[in-house]
Order: C-alpha cells, then sequence, then structure tokens
C-alpha cells in the first residue's frame, strides 16, 4: 500500500529513484502478489491487485510493453470477425470492455475511430446479399456494444452508397466497390496506457521494476514462494546481480513466454495445462499523404483481416497470420511479410502502395493458446488461468481489449488462495490521466493561453497524457528548453523524453524512442535523426555521461540497420539472422526459448 505522506501522483512517478527503492524492496520484503511480465496483462493484474489492498510487486525482463503490447493494431475492439465465428460471449465481452475504456477508465487514451467495410462490386442478388451479411453483422456488433453492453462513447453505423464510401475514402477503387458500411471502433496507442496501467499500480504502493528477469521460481517443497530474479542493469560481474523474491502468489502474464515458466518447474515434472504458440502479426506504416481518406478500412484476406487504420499523421496497415518459432524478444519482419501486405491492401486502392511508401514496420507475436485447431488464425482468442503448482498462477491468450477481464480472473484466483478480500474494483478505477478529462479537453484553448503555448501542442499532450498534462507543462515552465521540438520528430516535445525518464520508467533510449513515443515506426529515419538529441535530454534527467550516451545511440543506430535489413530478407530464418545482428539493450541472449534455468528449491 502507498505510504499516506506521498501524494498519489509524486507515487506514480516510475523514476530512476524509484526503481532503486523498488529493488530494495524487492530483496526485503515478502509481497501477497508477485506478477512476472509488464505487458498489458501483468500492468493490468498489478493494477487489479493493489486496488484490492493487495501488497503488490511486478517485474518485467525488459521495458513496459516492451513484448506483445507495443506491437498491435492498436485497436480497442469486439472483433467484428470473431462473429461470423459465432464467438458471441467474446464479442459481447470485449465490446463491454470497449466502452468501459473509452468512456471511465481511458478516455483520454482511447478514442473513436470510423471504419469501413467495402462492399465488393458484383452481380445484383451478389450486391444485396453482401450488403444485408455484412449489414446483419455490423447492427449485430453495435447491438451487442450498446443495448446489451457498456458501448456509450461509439458512434452508430451507418450504409454508405458508392460514392459515400468514396466520398469518405477518396483513395478506394470505385470500379471494386459498390458502395461500404461504417462503424466505429477503439483506438489505442497500446504502449501508453500500459505504462499508464503501471503508474496506476505504483500509485496505490506496488514495487514496480523494470529490467528485472526472473530466472527461477524458489520452491518450498512442493508450493512455489518466490521468484529468483536477475537485474538486467547491473553491471557486469555484481554478485548481487541475483536476488530472491518472497511472495505468497506468483502470477505469471508472461505472454508467447508462458511455456518457460512451466518449463522452470520441469525438473518437478510439472504439466504446464495449457501451451501459448506465437503466431507473428506484422504492420507496415505509410504517410496518411499516400492514401486518402477520414476513415479506416477492413478488407478480408485468404486467411483473416487486414486492416488499414489512420494514425495521426499516419496509416498503419496489416496484419499477417503466421507461425514463429524463432526470437521472440525481436520478431522479425521479412520482405514476404511486407509484400504480402502491399499485395492484400493494393487491389483496393486507387493508387497503389510500393515499398518506397513505407516510412515503419513493426512485428509481434500473438500469444495463442494452442490445441484447439491447427491454423493458427483459427485458434480460440479466450484467455485461461491455471495453477500448475500451488503457488504460481499463469494467465495467457485473450487480447488487448480485455486485459482487464484477464486481470481481475487472475487475482480473483489469488485472492481465494490467499483467504478472501474484496472482488475487483478495476471497473470503477480511472486511470491516471483520466479523472477531469473531459473538463480539461473542453477548456483546453484556455489552457494553452494560460501556459503560454499553441493549443496544438496542448491537445496532442492531452491525447497522450490526458489531465498529467498539467506535471509536462510544468517541467517546460521549469526549464524552456524542453519547450523545444525532437530534432527529427517535431510533433514530440523534448519535454516528452524528460518525462518518459522522469516518470515514465524509461531507463533506455529504446524505451523511449520506440514505446513511450512511437517515433521508430512514424518516421522514415526510424528514429536515428532524433537519437543523439533524445539521448541528451534523457541522460540530463538519468545523469548519464558522454560513454553512456554514446552507447545508447550506438545501439539505437544498429537496432533500426539490423530491423532494417532483416526488412530486406527474403523469409523469417534469413530476417531473424539479420535481426540478431543487433544486440539487446539489455544483454539478453538469443530468445528462443532453449536456455531456460530450472526452479531452486529452498
Ligand atoms: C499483430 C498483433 C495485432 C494485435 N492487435 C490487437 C488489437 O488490435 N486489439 C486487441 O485487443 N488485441 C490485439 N492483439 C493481441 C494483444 O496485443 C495481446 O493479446 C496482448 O498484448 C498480450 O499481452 P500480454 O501482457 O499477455 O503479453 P506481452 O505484452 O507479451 O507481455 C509479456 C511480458 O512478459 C515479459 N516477460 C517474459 N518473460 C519474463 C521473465 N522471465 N521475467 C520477467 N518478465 C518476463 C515480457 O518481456 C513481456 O513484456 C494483437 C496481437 C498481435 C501480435
Amino acid at each position: 500500500m502507498r505510504d499516506p505522506a506521498i501524494s498519489r501522483f509524486a507515487a506514480s512517478h516510475l523514476s530512476a529513484t524509484r526503481r532503486a527503492d523498488d529493488l530494495r524492496r524487492l530483496r526485503s520484503e515478502r509481497f501477497d502478489v508477485l506478477v512476472v511480465g509488464g505487458g498489458v496483462t501483468g500492468a493490468g493484474a498489478a493494477l487489479d491487485a493493489a486496488a484490492r489492498g493487495l501488497k503488490v510487486a511486478l517485474i518485467e525482463a525488459r521495458d513496459y510493453a516492451a513484448g506483445t503490447s507495443s506491437r498491435s493494431s492498436k485497436l480497442i475492439h469486439g472483433g467484428l470477425r470473431y462473429l461470423e465465428q459465432l464467438e458471441f460471449g467474446l464479442v459481447h465481452e470485449a465490446l463491454t470492455e470497449r466502452g468501459l475504456l473509452s468512456t471511465r477508465l481511458a478516455p483520454h487514451l482511447v478514442r473513436p475511430v470510423p471504419i469501413l467495410v467495402p462492399l465488393p462490386a458484383g452481380g445484383l442478388p451478389l450486391r444485396a446479399f453482401r450488403r444485408s451479411y455484412y449489414g446483419l453483422g455490423v447492427a449485430t456488433y453495435d447491438a451487442f456494444a450498446g443495448v446489451l453492453g457498456h458501448g456509450r462513447g461509439m458512434p452508430l453505423h451507418r450504409h454508405l452508397s458508392r460514392e459515400g464510401a468514396r466520398r469518405l475514402f477518396p483513395s478506394l477503387r470505385g470500379d471494386v466497390t459498390t458502395g461500404a458500411i461504417r462503424y466505429f471502433d477503439g483506438q489505442v496507442d497500446d504502449a501508453r496506457l500500459v505504462v499508464t496501467l503501471a503508474r496506476t499500480a505504483a500509485s496505490l504502493g506496488a514495487a514496480m521494476v523494470t529490467s528485472a528477469r526472473a530466472v527461477g521460481f524458489l520452491r518450498q517443497a512442493r508450493e512455489v514462494v518466490g521468484v529468483r530474479v536477475r537485474d538486467m542493469e547491473a553491471r557486469p560481474g555484481d554478485p548481487d546481480a541475483e536476488f530472491e523474491v518472497r511472495a505468497r502468489t506468483v502470477i505469471a502474464a508472461t505472454g508467447v513466454w508462458s511455456d518457460d515458466m512451466s518449463r522452470m518447474l520441469g525438473d518437478v515434472g510439472v504439466r504446464p495445462g495449457f501451451r501459448v504458440r506465437a503466431s507473428k502479426g506484422v504492420h507496415l506504416v505509410v504517410p496518411r499523404s499516400a492514401i486518402t481518406g477520414e476513415a479506416g478500412l477492413i478488407l478480408r484476406t485468404p486467411t483473416s483481416v487486414l486492416f488499414v487504420i489512420p494514425w495521426g499523421g499516419h496509416w498503419i496497415i496489416g496484419t499477417t497470420d503466421t507461425d514463429w518459432q524463432l526470437d521472440r524478444s525481436h520478431p522479425a519482419a521479412s520482405a514476404r511479410d511486407i509484400q504480402y501486405i502491399l499485395d492484400q491492401v493494393n487491389p483496393w486502392l486507387a493508387r497503389p502502395l510500393s515499398t518506397d511508401d513505407i516510412e515503419g514496420v513493426y512485428a509481434g507475436l500473438r500469444p495463442l493458446l494452442s490445441g484447439e485447431a491447427d491454423a493458427t488464425s483459427k485458434l480460440s482468442r479466450e484467455h485461461a488461468v491455471i495453477e500448475p503448482m500451488l503457488g504460481l498462477l499463469l494467465v495467457a491468450g485473450g487480447k488487448y481489449t480485455t486485459y482487464r477481464v484477464m486481470a481481475a480472473d487472475v487475482v480473483d484466483r489469488a485472492v481465494r488462495r490467499l483467504g478472501g478480500g474484496q472482488p475487483s474494483t478495476t471497473e470503477e478505477l480511472p486511470l491516471l490521466g483520466a479523472d477531469g478529462y473531459a473538463a480539461t479537453w473542453r477548456d483546453r484553448a484556455d489552457l494553452a493561453r494560460r501556459r503560454g503555448v499553441p493549443a496544438g501542442v496542448v491537445e496532442h499532450l492531452l491525447e497522450r497524457y490526458g489531465t498529467l498534462t498539467n506535471e509536462l507543462l510544468a517541467l517546460v515552465e521549469a526549464d524552456p528548453a524542453l519547450a523545444a521540438p525532437l530534432a527529427g520528430a517535431p510533433e514530440y516535445l523534448a519535454a516528452e523524453v524528460a518525462y518518459a525518464a522522469y516518470a515514465e520508467g524509461a531507463l533506455h533510449l529504446d524505451d523511449v524512442l520506440t514505446r513511450r513515443t512511437r517515433i521508430s515506426f512514424e518516421t522514415a529515419h526510424r528514429g536515428t535523426e532524433s537519437a543523439v538529441h533524445a539521448a541528451e535530454v534523457m541522460g540530463g534527467v538519468l545523469g548519464w555521461d558522454e560513454a553512456v550516451r554514446r552507447r545508447e545511440v550506438e545501439h539505437y543506430l544498429a537496432r533500426v540497420e539490423a530491423e532494417r535489413e532483416s526488412q530486406r530478407m527474403p523469409d523469417d530464418a534469413t530476417a531473424d539472422a539479420a535481426r540478431m545482428g543487433a544486440a539487446d539493450v539489455r544483454g539478453l541472449a538469443a530468445d528462443r526459448g532453449l536456455e531456460i534455468p530450472t526452479s531452486a528449491a529452498l
């Protein structure tokens, strides 16, 4: 629980000093719940447990959202295509979460985005059939959200003629469509929501430590009683780099690394109960000017669907869906993945895209519970909670949108084990930055005038930090140099880099350029032209000397070069080999799940 002498906002600051304090707590205290994994599920579980008054810690091997949770399609959605698979329960649950997030929990981070379902050209009977079929689907979707769910906050769908569709999306080829249906889903900056969850958990007293990797479980007889942790920031040879953390319950929310957790118990012959497979999804990012349209598109592909989604001054286009068994920390997109996406989207566009249009590319791994079907795209998106050994709960599967449900489920199980406790309260708990957001947004022109900054800057900050914008503006007031735009990425302020290091737990340049901001995929230079400036600002907060600054920049440049090289490679194996050419900034070895230590018995 939080020290009552400290304000909730101060307690939410994930600074370097806070990391050192929380590391000390990990070594010395015993926690009710220790969460392993700082993706959306782990950060959500830490928040859920902390909000119930439990003593909570979270460790994350790399950075918040460094795994799948920063590499999604960034939709908070029910999944229109799951209706076709008759997964009504899943769709309803996800739409309920969409409504909660966009109206109460995180209205500053989750916003409506219009999406068109284009109706392909064809003979009259086929056209009539398709309009009724898709129309029924979208109407059911809205009904689940509005009538049966908590769907306020998203406008209802509308049918459009061919002319109507092309007015909204002039780049849509008129000869292949007869019209469209426009519906709405939620859009989120996935990495920012995770860091906001982590900070909200920290504000309630949870110890939150990134660059801290679980390398084994502590056991007493047949019960897990804690975790052995390696501090990935410790100096080489530091004898204290590995230490033990005691907890009454360990929750592993490790996504595509879930099988590693079971394997760490291999010596006692524990059967995991479920397996998690990784399916790779690649997205391309192109400038907004490459396509003219005011809504997104959802397009059918041979195996799944492809989204074209407006993202500020860009479009995000994806995704692929292929089995992946190579490096999980740095999944690589190959030239084949990129060509597949171009081949799927181009038949719909008046001006086809080419590789010259691409600004950024990112790849993520879906954590799919395996066992139900052969083709990965048909595997269930449901989540599961299991207790493979007393004291250890594994939670995996599901999707970003339903993180809160997954978190509540696994913490319910932990609470039962701990002997009672209150039910989940996260349905009623706005994340940091959400309180007072609507009024602050309404009065944003006033705020801009009072603080002497352009209205556009205030809007940009409000949509990324909500009411915490005031903290950034205070930083700028204290040091006006921070009002400068970041080199190579003028839509971001230098202050955002400083704030990331001061309050958002960023420890490395990569954390800032890839996840606190999205410069790594939003610029054609992929952040290389921002690296030196960002390292200067970050180094100022974290006390980096010249050598550290240089090392951080070199690491980042090498990473970008390795990614570019991998994207020129023809297939997964060669792309993976090229990506492995750049070392991980946290010193992680190749991450193929081979070198898993077993747990320590006490
Ligand atoms: C291409 C793609 C598009 C998607 N689009 C959407 C979408 O639009 N909407 C949606 O709702 N869902 C979407 N999803 C699904 C969603 O992104 C994932 O379900 C979700 O992000 C998984 O979160 P997680 O926290 O379970 O896993 P992760 O985010 O992978 O988190 C697991 C964390 O555990 C850490 N970890 C692993 N091992 C250890 C260890 N030993 N010690 C400490 N930490 C460890 C990792 O570093 C990682 O940060 C998409 C997925 C993909 C791949």
